[in-house]
């Protein structure tokens, strides 16, 4: 890092690394990740304080008129945790699970995870507090409008650029787009990405965050040694990104030998037919009933004896309490924050290599920067430019990562963090805290 930019200090802050970590909370296992990196790359006090701290929490009520004409009143939130780098971007979830903290480590991943694929975004995420499958097609319309009214002076295409996430997709993306460009009196088609390609979508998009998994997989196997044709694979959720990371994995050759949902899973040694559960999901919703493998649990398809274990379902899957039984020789995190802080120490002991959330899944994000690219020029470009390009910035990101891991011998994910962080702080540093 170049030295003489620093910002001026006396001394270097060295985190508290007694200090309590609960292990199931998002925010504290993003900070132990944030504060090991930082403290590996010397960062300055005043830096090291702001980057601790989002810039931005909205939260809001929601009111919704719902179908039996009784009013529900729902928690929303909007966090810009970082914007140095450009406007803030990440994706809005609809779940029960949904916190203020869980929002702000989601949203300070968007800031690592665009900086480790070095896209000129900053990072943020938004998410409601429901049970989405249990609301209607119009009650989830109504939610959508009124949520996007309410956080829609921090909206907009220099400033907050939302996309799907857990629960929400095209659709959703539609309706955002359309109540931002009605309160702006005219359409602003860069205000959201991942929406319909027939409204400025970007061709590839949808399959973006499953190709960049099949991508670093793919190099990693290359890194170790194992031929992709016939690694064996679990993965564990089955909805945009686990399906079609399960499908352009077993393209590439893969042996897919178990897959999940959260009604259960399924293993079949021999392989599943990953075309025929996807079309199964279409139809039925969920993969319940699905007759192409035995049923399993999904804690039993985490530690199966695979090459290759893909989480991609939600937080805190691998903790420290499994990580011990996790047979797998690579880890990559399709869903954000599937492994606990106190699962890594475990997993490194093993010799497990992970490729971290932030760099695994960044290909969903890294073709939302190419749907805005293309909304903003109004100059639309082929699935084949859109793969070609994503293949080229996740296999460069990968290798950035590897590199900086051997040259610091820190596992894949603290190299990430640094280098992610070290991009950030380098712009905090040129353009200095304003006063
Ligand atoms: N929700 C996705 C993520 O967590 C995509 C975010 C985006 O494209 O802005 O990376």
């Amino acid at each position: 890092m170049a030295s003489d930019l620093r910002l001026p200090t006396d001394k270097i802050v060295r985190p508290d690394k007694d200090r309590f970590l609960n292990e199931e909370n998002p925010f504290e296992a993003m900070m132990s990740r944030f504060d090991r990196a930082a403290e590996l790359l010397d960062l300055e006090p005043g830096l090291y304080k702001v980057l601790r701290h989002s810039e931005k929490e909205i939260t809001i009520s929601v009111p919704v008129l719902m179908d039996n004409g009784e009013v529900e009143v729902f928690t929303g939130y909007r966090v810009l945790y970082n914007t140095s780098r450009g406007p803030a971007k990440g994706g809005i979830r609809f779940d029960l699970n949904v916190t203020l903290d869980e929002v702000k480590a989601l949203a300070a991943w968007m800031t690592w995870k665009c900086a480790v694929v070095n896209l000129p975004f900053g990072g943020s995420k938004g998410g409601v507090i429901c049970d989405p499958l249990k609301m209607s097609v119009s009650e989830l319309e109504r939610l959508t409008r009124r949520y996007t009214a309410g956080i829609i002076n921090t909206l907009g295409p220099d400033s907050d650029v939302p996309a799907p996430d857990v629960n929400t997709n095209e659709r959703v993306m539609a309706w955002v787009m359309d109540t931002y460009s009605m309160h702006m009196r005219h359409t602003v088609t860069a205000v959201v990405t991942g929406k319909p390609v027939e409204m400025g979508g970007s061709l590839g998009r949808r399959e973006a965050t499953g190709r960049g998994v099949m991508f670093v997989t793919r190099e990693a196997l290359r890194h170790l040694g194992i031929a992709m044709n016939g690694a064996t694979v679990a993965v564990q959720g089955f909805g945009n990104v686990g399906s079609i990371a399960a499908d352009l994995l077993s393209k590439q050759g893969c042996k897919i030998v178990a897959i999940s949902d959260r009604t259960g899973g399924y293993y079949n040694k021999g392989g599943i037919d990953i075309p025929k559960a996807i079309e199964y999901v279409r139809q039925h919703r969920s993969l319940e009933g699905f007759k192409g493998g035995d049923n399993i649990t999904n804690d039993d398809l985490l530690v199966l004896p695979v090459d290759v274990l893909v989480p991609a379902a939600l937080e805190n899957v691998i903790t420290s309490k499994n990580a011990g039984k996790v047979q797998a020789k690579i880890i990559a995190e399709g869903a954000n924050g599937p492994t606990t802080a106190g699962a890594d120490n475990i997993l490194d002991e093993k010799g497990i290599f992970v490729i971290p959330d932030i760099l695994a899944n960044a290909g969903g994000v890294t073709v939302s920067y190419f749907e805005w690219v293309q909304d903003r020029g109004g100059y639309f470009w082929s699935e084949e430019t859109v793969n070609n390009r994503l293949e080229e910035i996740m296999t460069r990101s990968f290798t950035d990562v590897l590199g900086l891991s051997k040259q610091h011998k820190v596992n894949m994910r603290t190299a990430a963090y640094m280098l992610s962080i070290s991009r950030v702080a380098t712009v905090h540093r040129l353009r200095g805290i304003y006063a």
